[in-house]
């Protein structure tokens, strides 16, 4: 049977070379080739010996989804659209910064998790992405961004913000990010990487003894009444518990707080008496918060907040001491932005059973 090599991190990587009678060290040269120079052809892994690429090429393959589109925003946004087999594909969105550049990766085609106000979630759940298509979308995304001239990283960062629920798909997930924070692979820091959960409460803690990255939690509400209704994993893991979780993840984490992702909903969760709300349940949990303009997509009930009440809403936080930002909306006349990603997903939960997606990709 033929393997994927992108399916591995670095320790499967050296047990597979194990298995094969190979040394350790044959392991580390080919995944740097793999990850940090991009190579895919085993012969022009040029320090490799003959005998060991004929093996190689015999057994096995290194195969990243194909990109089948590629398009550019007017504010630099990228947005890849990769095909994940059996009619799906899933989303990989490139922000530039000043300062940085961001990559947002998807780790499962569909969600299951079902949020109100998210267009993933209504396209209901297929399956998991597998090393190869989480990695992937990185190892793609770097070549075709190709180079710095300076020599600098184009991608520095990396957001689990895609498609998905990352922490639904632990274990590749895991191995994923050991990849991007291997010297030999992609050597990004810790502290830039940053896993975005809706709050799988057992999952943060698991994650926080494999691979604690930075972390970034889906809030949305002030309320177990609310969450429940726009986040419905709160029902199982309700916010006194996921704030408990929160805390235990700091202990280990790189960075010394916890982003709260807060999608602002026009008369929905954005009142004065929320935000005083949040700063209630949120006490005692270092944190910055994200307020996030809700981006509407087709047959969604809701609408996004005034931007004098996002401000409003800031304001009372800022004043309680807690940095917030507001994200800008970008990529949105690409469909990139967030929560517009709608990549084409069979439904097998039969979610959208008499609605038609992909939503709006389409269209371009
Ligand atoms: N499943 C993970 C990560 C992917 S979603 C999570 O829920 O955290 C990434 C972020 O986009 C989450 O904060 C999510 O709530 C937000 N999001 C989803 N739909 C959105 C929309 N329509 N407008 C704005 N943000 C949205
Ligand atoms: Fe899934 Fe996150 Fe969308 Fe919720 S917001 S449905 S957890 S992708």
């Amino acid at each position: 049977m033929t393997v994927n090599l992108l399916d591995f991190d670095a320790d499967g990587l050296s047990a597979w070379f194990a298995e094969q009678g190979e040394k350790p060290f044959r392991a580390r040269q080919v995944l740097r080739w793999m990850h940090r120079f991009g190579e895919a052809d085993f012969d022009a892994m040029t320090d490799i010996a003959k005998s060991l690429r004929d093996k190689l090429k015999a057994k096995a393959v290194v195969a990243p989804p194909a990109v089948v589109s590629d398009k550019v925003s007017g504010d630099g946004t990228r947005k890849f659209l990769f095909d994940v087999g059996g009619g799906n594909a899933v989303e990989t969105v490139f922000i530039p910064e000043d300062d940085r550049g961001t990559l947002c990766v998807s780790t499962q085609a569909g969600c299951a998790l079902d949020c109100a106000f998210c267009s993933t979630g209504k396209q209901g759940f297929n399956r998991n992405l597998t090393v190869a298509e989480i990695i992937g979308q990185l190892w793609q995304a770097n070549r075709a961004l190709g180079a710095d001239p300076k020599g600098e990283r184009i991608i520095s960062n990396v957001v689990l913000m895609g498609m998905g629920e990352p922490l639904a798909n632990f274990d590749n997930t895991v191995k994923a990010l050991r990849l991007m924070l291997d010297d030999n692979a992609y050597g990004l820091s810790r502290r830039r990487v940053t896993v975005s959960t809706s709050g799988l409460v057992p999952a943060m803690d698991q994650l926080r003894e494999a691979c604690p990255v930075a972390l970034a939690v889906s809030l949305h509400a002030p309320n177990d009444k609310l969450r429940d209704e726009l986040v419905p994993i709160n029902k199982k893991y309700p916010i006194a518990e996921l704030m408990a979780a929160c805390r235990r993840y700091l202990e280990k984490a790189p960075r010394d707080f916890v982003t709260f992702e807060y999608v602002m909903l026009d008369g929905i969760n954005d009142t004065d008496a929320h935000a005083r709300e949040l700063l209630a349940a949120t006490r005692g949990v270092p944190c910055k918060f994200n307020l996030i303009p809700f981006n509407p997509f087709p047959g969604s009930p809701f609408r996004r907040s005034q931007p004098e009440r996002v401000r409003r809403f800031a304001e009372i936080l800022m004043v309680a001491g807690i940095i917030t930002t507001t994200r800008k909306t970008r990529g949105d006349d690409i469909d990139a932005a967030c929560g517009q990603l709608a990549g084409q997903v069979q439904d097998k939960t039969r979610r959208t059973a008499g609605r038609t997606f992909p939503l709006q990709e389409v269209r371009h």
